[in-house]
């Protein structure tokens, strides 16, 4: 049995910005991380689309698991904002939030980001287009460390934490019970006990943390799945929102059900890429802040949200049905064009392969509108031709839409102010909490909470 003062589960950005807060304000403090999945240099997807060219389902999957967690091989697009990307700033308020996340943005800048570029939606005409168009820009600041930056300022944040604190990978903590003086958890036949537990086991820990929840009978409501495709296409069509704003959050409420369809996740000359989340695979894309590494197309989610509560509560089993459905028809991911989706039929290697857009996923030609409910889809489309009047080409015959890209949301666990749970000590952060949905919202609960610990 060994004994801790902190003790950390999961070393994704919540639980490093824990981690760095804590023994930069009280050194002495003896922390331990649990991370399930490998040490940074040993995170590998094998896709390399040669030999491998589609999810195998590794077990950690090093996309999702590992030293840096699910942001590891991300964008790291630091977003700056209330707006979007969780809702931290109703527990612990709007201007401690962002002050959070400007440190955040100041600690990421000293370990490597140092040169990466900040852009801001503040005074951008593009706000003025969208709205004479029907569509919202939100506001925000956004840093773009890019998928190899963050790789470093991870590789150095971890080289600085490693000799404070004690980390053991491949150690999936199992259980979570509360003790007279603490936490007790155990990981397979290993067992640690702590006065303080920080859970911040993120997206691919959703699932584990139901039953925590369950087991210490801490109160949960079920939260939003978003559904919707990836778009691909020339980075010209896009490169007047995107050489300004790196990243433009984009909202526009459909005329046929009145149902908001917000574009998310946009990656200039960017990669599609697969997400494996609990064995289902989906879409989700990044890129580099290297030109050589860069790609000819930039690439963005566009989402619809849901929420369910009478009779059905279970989001996530929607949004997961649909992506099994995409995984049925299409072995993984689906790619159709526009034009086909457009016309009723669907896309086929040939014409794929005549396509003037070059897919940079290697996805399976098919037909988005057997996987995707129709409203959502409906949705889609009407905003792509919304799209189409600020940045024209969107709606083109070729403009690649990958399905389904699903974003999971985690059931809402109840916490006060402090992120503390109903009972004392024990604390959940980042996305496993489900008030946040981002690298900046995440790392900042972590500072949060750390900050709090200290100073009791
Ligand atoms: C491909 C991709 C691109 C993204 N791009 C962006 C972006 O550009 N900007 C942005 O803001 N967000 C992005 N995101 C989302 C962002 O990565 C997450 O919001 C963020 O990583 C959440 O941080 P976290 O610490 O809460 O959880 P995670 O980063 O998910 O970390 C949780 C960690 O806990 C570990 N874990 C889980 N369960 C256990 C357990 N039982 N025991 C021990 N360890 C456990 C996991 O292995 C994981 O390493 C992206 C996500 C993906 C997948």
């Amino acid at each position: 049995m060994c004994k801790y003062d902190v003790l950390i589960i999961g070393a994704g950005p919540g639980g490093i910005f824990s981690a760095y807060e804590l023994t930069k304000l009280n050194p002495a403090l003896r922390i331990l991380i649990l991370e399930s999945g490998h040490p940074l240099q040993k995170r590998k997807c094998p896709i390399d689309g040669k030999k491998i060219k589609s999810c195998i389902g590794c077990k950690p999957c090093s996309i999702m698991n590992g030293f840096g967690g699910a942001g590891a091989f991300s964008d790291g697009k630091y977003n700056i904002t209330n707006q979007f990307g969780g809702t931290l700033y109703e527990y612990i308020g709007k201007a401690e939030a962002l002050d959070l996340m400007r440190y955040v943005d100041e600690i990421n800048l000293s370990y490597g980001g140092k040169g990466t570029k900040l852009y801001s939606t503040a005074n951008s005409e593009i706000k003025k287009q969208c709205l004479q168009n029907g569509l919202h820009l939100l506001d925000a600041s956004v840093r773009h460390l890019g998928t190899d930056i963050n790789y470093v300022v991870l590789e150095n944040l971890y080289n600085h934490l490693k000799d404070k604190v004690e980390f053991r990978f491949h150690c999936a903590a199992n259980k979570v019970e509360k003790t007279e003086a603490g936490y007790r958890v155990t990981a397979g036949d290993d067992v640690f006990e702590a006065e303080k537990c920080i859970i911040s086991a993120g997206r691919s820990g959703s699932k584990w943390m139901e039953t925590v929840c369950s087991d210490l009978h801490i109160q949960t409501k079920s939260n939003r799945v978003d559904i919707g495709v990836r778009v691909e296409l020339p980075a010209e069509v896009f490169s007047h929102l995107t050489d300004e704003l790196y990243e433009s959050k984009i909202v526009y409420r459909t005329e046929k059900y009145g149902d908001l369809v917000r574009t998310f996740c946009m990656n200039p000359k960017g990669a599609v890429v697969n997400e494996n989340t609990n064995g289902i695979v989906t879409v989700n894309g990044h890129s580099y802040e290297d030109p050589a590494k860069q790609t000819e197309n930039t690439n963005f989610a566009l989402l619809v949200s849901k929420t369910f509560s009478e009779p059905f509560k279970d989001s996530n089993g929607y949004g997961e049905s649909v992506a099994r459905l995409s995984n049925m028809l299409g072995g993984g991911v689906i790619v159709q064009r526009f034009g086909d989706l457009i016309q009723g039929r669907r896309s086929t290697h040939d014409r794929i392969r005549q396509s003037f857009t070059t897919p940079t996923l290697n996805a399976t030609p098919g037909d988005l509108s057997l996987v995707i409910p129709k409203r959502i889809l409906d949705g889609i489309i009407e905003m792509i031709y919304a799209l189409d009047k600020v940045a024209p080409g969107t709606a083109n015959v070729d403009t690649l839409l990958y399905g389904v890209e699903v974003k999971f949301y985690n059931m809402e666990v109840q916490l006060d102010e402090n992120l503390q749970t109903c009972h004392e000590g024990l604390f959940v952060i980042g996305d496993c909490s489900g008030i946040t949905h981002s690298l900046s919202h995440a790392s900042a609960s972590g500072v949060h909470v750390a900050r709090y610990i200290c100073n009791q």
